[in-house]
Order: structure tokens, then sequence, then C-alpha cells
């Protein structure tokens, strides 16, 4: 479905990024992946891709903290493959604790990668998207774009962000050919939530355990966490000409926790 396209994927050296990289790919599309981790780690992964999809993968270490870096990623990847079709903005971070001792280069750091990241990138690829027509922006939000948890007041602020960052650029692009949505999971298990367990412990006095069943899941009715994979194929559904349409939305995948 994407062979001859190319797909650029913020935050894929891990968890969800790395599971929409490589569903992408399974469909044709050449790949930029990023994101920190070892670096054999993440050449294996990158040449994986390439050997298991017959694809090209090239690896960016752009720091989405570094407008510059970013805007590089970009053009590197605009030069490596000769374009940008879908740009898949996922870089995220996470920092657990009450507002009045919330750090403040915690707040920046949040807001930098899980917001004004997006921004960057957006900006630098929506010329190409453009001239060609057609583009596909998705943006992993989150169920924090649309309801609020306690300790986490960076965190919602900047995916709420994107979720209106996500409107606008839809309606800016709406007669280009080119999307732009949000798919917004729920507890996804991943590197990311699993860091944040000793925190939460420690901000609401729990164990391990009752974090993952009275914190985590209890705001997911289904009591499962979402799949990574269920994530990749909705982002892929997005890509298709199926989902021509379906622009400026906000997806949940949340086993209905926003419908509470
Ligand atoms: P993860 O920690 O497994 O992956 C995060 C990725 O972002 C990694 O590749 C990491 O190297 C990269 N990254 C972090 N800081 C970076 C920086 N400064 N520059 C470049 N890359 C950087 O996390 P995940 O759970 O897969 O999360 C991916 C996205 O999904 C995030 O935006 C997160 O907010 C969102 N999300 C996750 C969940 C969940 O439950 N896991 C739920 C909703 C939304």
């Amino acid at each position: 479905m994407l062979k001859g396209k190319t797909a650029l994927i913020t935050g894929s050296t891990s968890g969800i990024g790395l599971a929409v990289a490589r569903a992408l790919a399974a469909q044709g599309a050449n790949v930029t992946i990023n994101g920190f981790g070892d670096k054999a780690a993440i050449e294996k992964e990158r040449s994986a891709i390439e050997k298991e999809f017959g694809v090209r993968a090239l690896y960016s270490g752009a720091n989405m903290t570094k407008p510059t870096e970013i805007a590089a990623m970009v053009r590197d990847t605009e030069q490596t493959f000769g374009r940008l079709d879908v740009l898949v903005n996922n870089a995220g971070i996470q920092h657990v604790s009450p507002i009045e001792e919330f750090p403040i280069e915690k707040w920046q750091e949040i807001i930098a990668i899980n917001l004004s990241a997006a921004f960057h990138t957006i900006r630098a690829a929506i010329p190409g998207m453009k001239t060609r027509r057609w583009g596909r922006i998705i943006n992993t939000a989150s169920a924090h774009s649309l309801v609020a948890s306690p300790f986490k007041c960076a965190y919602v602020s900047a995916k709420h962000g994107l979720a209106g960052l996500t409107k606008t650029v839809a309606l800016e692009v709406a007669t280009f050919g080119i999307t732009a949505n949000c798919i917004s999971p729920g507890y996804v298990w991943t590197p990311l939530v699993e860091r944040q367990i000793p925190d939460t412990m420690k901000a609401r006095g729990l164990t391990a355990e009752q974090v993952k069943r009275d914190v985590l899941l209890a705001a997911q009715p289904t009591k499962e966490f979402v799949t990574v994979d269920e994530v990749a194929a909705l982002a892929v559904y997005l890509c298709s000409d199926a989902a021509t349409s379906i622009t400026g939305a906000n997806l949940s995948i949340d086993g209905g926790w926003t419908a509470a």
C-alpha cells in the first residue's frame, strides 16, 4: 500500500513508535526512525526493518528538544528518499509529580518533546507534501489529550496542545490531499508506562501492583493494556485511501477510558 512512499516516525527506537515504523515498512514504505538508546540495539532494529520488509531505513539521532536538529532530520529524509509522505509525531516523555514540586526543566522538556517538536516537523514537512498533493500526518496524542489525571500537568497540557495543533493543521491543508489526525491511546504497555510506576508509587504511596491495577487500569474499562500493534494498525489505516476523508480527528484507542 505504501510502496514508493517515505515515512518518518519520531521516537521510534522503542514502544509504539517502533511498532508503527515496522508496520509502515511492512506496507512498503521507506522509513526514517528516530530516538535514543543503545547504538547497537538501534542498528539491529534498523537493519532488521530493511531485511524483513525489503525497504530502506535511515536512522536519525535528532533530539526532539532541538529545532535545528529536527529540521535537519526532515531535510535528510527528503534528500535520502526524495520525499516525505507520512509523518508520525510520536516521541514523548512523561514525568509524574504534584504541580508545586514539578521541576521547571521537566515542564520545559515535556512541552518541547511532546508538543513543540510536532510543530517543527510539520512546519518542515508540509511544503513537500503540498507539492505532491498527498500527505499523512499522524500525531500520537493520548487519552490525556481529552481528559486529565492528577500529577501529570506538563504531559496533559502538551497532549491537549497537540490535539489543538492537529486540528489547526488539518484545516490549513485540507484541500491539498493531506490529512492530520491524532491517535489517542489509553495505557499501552511500553517502557514509558513501566518507567512511571516508581514515581506514581511515591506520589500516591502505593505498591507497583496497586499502581497497575488501581491507577493505570482503573481508568481503562477493559482492564487490559492496549497493545503497540493495535496502535500501529490504526496508523496504517489512516495512511490508506479509505481514510482520505478522516482529518482533524482525535481517534481514541483506550479500552473505553474516555467513554466514562
Ligand atoms: P517509549 O518510552 O517506549 O518511547 C519513546 C520514544 O521517544 C523512544 O524512542 C525514545 O528514545 C524517544 N524519545 C524520548 N525523548 C526523545 C528526544 N528528546 N528526542 C528524540 N526521541 C526521543 O514510549 P511509548 O509508550 O512508546 O510512547 C510513545 C508515544 O505514545 C509518546 O508520545 C507517549 O506520550 C504516547 N502514549 C503512550 C501511552 C502508553 O501508555 N505507553 C499512552 C498514550 C500515549
